[in-house]
């Protein structure tokens, strides 16, 4: 007999005594239950049987988590103690309802968590914590409960938890600064086997292969679809499914898995950074725009406003309200712009207006003088007017006074007018020029290595030799190394030694590299304080090698600042072109490679 069907069994008794309208008495219910079980009734005393009692206690488990109730329940029930057994249901009650609420304010709690930021528990290491916990307790509702707690408890105090790690889940409880080498060493948590192991359970192997299905699809949902290195890690899994569910697992798949799974979490970790950095674009524009804005109170209330829900956490409501506010802004701005340019077409037509006037004038008043001096002639000829003529001639003077400044006046504005038209030209003709040396200049002006023009440049010829060289037969076309340096710690460097310090380690360092390099390589300062090196020739672990040694060279000061060595290292992350792909893909893979050697203690070089 399996539980299943003396479970059945019970139910169909129980309706039996209902279809009768026999109370349910034990007599009665040992009779009705083993007329279901097809079994001979029971005794004359009207005890249940004894198998009856184990489908009682299964009932009272269902009903409660507590032993003791249980225990109570599934006593009074075989013993007919009706009244006890009401009231050891009242209690079994009373307890859901209070788990109830434990379980709803820490779900409470839990959403809250996850949509908090924190210093330690980033929402990606929250996501990932909450996931291995729930995958490792799932079957035991109590043991859930109690880890999620603490769970919960070291989100809220944005601690790493210890508490966590001594019930065992390591994963879960490590800070994440330590994850990354502890999870690269991990064993992955397994689910726990169902309590009863049903004879029909898919093997071992197809539970895998299902579960790195899974993996893969969720890989591919995680990442935008445009995204074409989460696109072939996810196939690379599927591949790996496929082989798992064929050959079962061993040691070398194992291992694949684990490598993949290593660049996924490298790529959710670069994702992850992107949403940082956006937050954080977030906080400048927002701040940039407060300041620049020229309409004031309302707009720089409302940065400040923002500025205070973003650092609650990067919520997409947050970052939806940066955006309307952007675009508030921007509408404001445009509305700005469009006054600006009326305001100025305006001022041009008064200026012409002007111009035009005093031409006018200078004219008139000409007219008026001549006009003046010849009434003067005439006023001067009445005798008996010598007075009036006298002030006349004055009047005469003060006309031709105003006329010769307003004539002055008219000339030095002319000029004026004619040098702000050579000025607008020679501005208009300087812009052309810099756009125009802008596009041409390919070397950085601090380090006077390649820019990223230069880059460009220097690995078109790369990639046009390679196309025109072809291979010999059987033989693997020439392969080139593509390598992203990031200084470690430069803004420390900056903030403690200053800005022209910095500006000194950009430089030696690129004098550095460039000593360090083959005639054929090529180095660019890729940005801030981020370099590439392009190695033709070179296979990829050699050039993780050669990148290694140049930073165990680097163990010496790079140089001088008052009188003090300066010690700097670098980060690097190398990756294989691929042959016809562009440069920023391979660049992309570097850039993992580099995310992982910061992530694993900087100073060191890690392929992708
Ligand atoms: P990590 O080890 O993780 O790479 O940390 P980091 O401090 O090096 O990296 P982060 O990206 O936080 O800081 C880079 C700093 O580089 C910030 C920026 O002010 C500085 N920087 C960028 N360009 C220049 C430059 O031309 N001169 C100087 N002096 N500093 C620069
Ligand atoms: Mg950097
Ligand atoms: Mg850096």
């Amino acid at each position: 007999m399996t539980a299943s069907q003396a479970a059945a069994w019970a139910k169909g008794a129980l309706r039996r005594l209902a279809a009768a309208q026999l109370e349910p008495t034990p007599a009665n219910y040992a009779r009705a239950y083993a007329e279901e079980a097809g079994e001979p009734p029971p005794g004359p005393d009207g005890a249940p049987p004894p198998r009856a009692r184990a489908v009682v206690e299964r009932l009272a488990m269902r009903l409660s988590d507590e032993p003791a109730v249980r225990g109570e329940l599934a006593g009074a029930l075989m013993a007919g103690r009706w009244d006890d057994a009401g009231k050891a249901l009242e209690r079994a009650a009373a307890a859901a309802g209070s788990q109830g609420e434990a379980w709803a304010q820490l779900i409470e709690r839990l959403a809250k968590g996850l949509e908090q930021g924190g210093r330690q528990w980033t929402g990606a290491r929250k996501r990932d914590s909450l996931a291995r916990v729930l995958t490792s307790s799932r079957s035991d509702a109590a043991r859930l409960q109690q880890r999620l707690a603490q769970l919960v408890g070291a989100w809220e105090g944005d601690q790493p938890d210890t508490a966590a790690a001594e019930a065992g889940d390591a994963g879960a409880a490590a800070t994440p600064a330590t994850t990354a080498a502890a999870a690269a060493a991990a064993t992955p948590v397994m689910p726990e086997a169902p309590a009863t192991a049903a004879t029909t359970a898919p093997s071992a192997d197809d539970a895998t292969r299902q579960t790195l299905g899974e993996l893969a699809g969720t890989v591919r949902a995680g990442l935008p679809a445009a995204e074409p290195r989460a696109a072939e890690l996810a196939d690379e899994l599927a591949v790996l499914a496929g082989r798992l569910g064929a050959e079962g697992v061993t040691p070398a798949l194992a291992e694949a898995v684990a490598a993949v799974c290593l660049r996924v979490r490298g790529l959710f970790g670069l994702r992850q950074e992107l949403v940082d950095e956006l937050l954080a674009l977030a906080h400048s524009l927002t701040d940039g725009l407060a300041e620049v804005a020229e309409d004031g109170d309302w707009l720089r209330g409302q940065g400040r406003a923002l500025r205070a829900r973003l650092e609650a956490g990067a919520s997409a409501r947050a970052v939806r309200a940066a955006r309307d506010l952007l675009d508030h802004t921007r509408a404001q701005q445009r509305k700005l712009a469009d006054e600006r340019a009326l305001a100025r077409d305006a001022l041009r037509q008064v200026v012409q207006q002007v111009v035009s006037e005093l031409g006018e004038l200078g004219q008139a008043t000409g007219r008026f003088g001549d006009q003046m001096a010849a009434y003067a002639e005439r006023i001067a000829a009445a005798d008996s007017l010598e007075h009036l003529a006298g002030l006349v001639q004055e009047m005469v003077g003060e006309s031709r006074a105003v006329q010769t400044v307003v004539a002055g006046a008219r000339e030095r504005l002319a000029a004026e007018h004619a040098r702000a038209g050579e000025l607008e030209a020679r501005v208009r003709s300087l812009e052309v020029e810099l756009r125009r040396l802008d596009e041409e200049v390919s070397t950085d002006a601090l380090t006077q290595v390649a820019n990223r023009r230069g880059l460009e440049r220097a690995f078109e010829a790369e990639a046009r030799r390679r196309r025109d060289t072809p291979a010999a037969p059987g033989q693997a076309r020439a392969p080139l190394s593509v390598g992203l340096i990031d200084i470690d710690n430069f803004k420390k460097l900056n903030d403690t030694l200053g800005h022209a310090a910095g500006d000194e380690a950009l430089k030696s360092l690129a004098e550095r590299v460039r000593g360090w390099l083959r005639p054929g390589d090529h180095v660019a300062r890729f940005g801030g304080e981020e370099f590439v090196v392009l190695l033709p020739d070179t296979p990829v672990d050699e050039a993780q090698q050669a990148l290694t040694r140049l930073q165990r060279q680097l163990t010496a000061s790079l140089f001088m600042h008052d009188g003090k060595e300066v010690f700097v290292t670098f980060s690097a992350g190398v990756s294989a072109w691929r042959d016809g792909e562009p440069l920023q893909r391979a660049l992309e893979r570097a850039d993992e490679g580099l995310y992982e050697a910061k992530r694993t203690g900087k100073n060191r070089t890690c392929v992708v």
